[in-house]
């Protein structure tokens, strides 16, 4: 009988041990920029009542089930039932790679979860996305106020209301929750630095790019804060 040259070669690749999901020449070719667009224009679609639910029938199904999954960006996000992520992004099934937890936070589970979404699913871009109205952000900000003992819902929060009120000092009411949100994207990605070397090499690398953003519950409208403002020192430091 007459090999099968593709056989061969994903043979051969198991053989090398790469990931299943990889031996079929899985891995997004996209660049990290291209992600990041698709990201904004999908959410431009959204916010304008444009989307064409991309990748969302049975075709997708089944290309996704034998063919493996190839998702184009990580995203860490928070668990918020107003944050329905493929939604705002107008994406389908196999696109995102999607981390959900309270307060977008990048503890020991969600960074080993973006470092697999990154390192063995090939993704060019980690997006970390905090929302307004974030009642993990207000929690922080009320535990912070109270000077009470954060929970250990909170922990990894509550430097990022500290920084927000460093930097802005005498916010109060909206004006700190909006500045705590972003510290907190700011905070959950120089965790990602300082607690992953994979991801922190990829980055040095040029092979993986982490941007920040916060989505607007009421708008719908995702604000772009691209890269964190300290990424060069946090990874020089490394
Ligand atoms: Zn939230």
């Amino acid at each position: 009988m007459k090999k099968h040259p593709f056989l061969s070669v994903v043979v051969a690749l198991i053989f090398l041990g790469l990931p299943f999901a990889q031996s079929f020449g899985q891995g997004p070719a996209i660049s990290a920029d291209a992600a990041l667009k698709a990201l904004k224009e999908g959410n431009q679609r959204y916010v304008e009542a444009k989307q064409t639910h991309p990748n969302a029938g049975k075709d997708r199904r089944t290309a996704t089930t034998v063919n493996g999954q190839a998702p184009f960006a990580s995203i860490l996000s928070c668990s918020d039932s107003r944050v329905p992520v493929e939604i705002i992004f107008d994406q389908g099934i196999g696109d995102l790679f999607v981390v959900r937890v309270a307060g977008n936070q990048a503890n020991v589970i969600e960074t080993a979860s973006l470092e697999f979404g990154t390192a063995h699913l090939g993704t060019p871009l980690i997006l970390v996305m905090g929302h307004t109205h974030c009642g993990a952000v207000v929690a922080a900000i009320q535990t912070v106020e109270n000077k009470a003992d954060a929970p250990a819902l909170l922990k990894s929060i509550v430097p990022a209301v500290t920084q927000a009120k460093k930097n802005e000092p005498g916010s109060s009411g909206e004006g700190l929750v909006k500045a705590a949100t972003e510290a907190n994207v700011w905070q959950a990605i120089a965790d990602l630095f300082k607690s992953s070397p994979t991801i922190s090499e990829k980055v040095k690398a040029g092979k993986l790019k982490i941007q920040g953003a916060v989505y607007n519950i009421e708008t719908g409208k995702v604000n772009w804060m691209g890269p964190h403002p300290k990424q060069d020192e946090l990874l020089s430091s490394k």
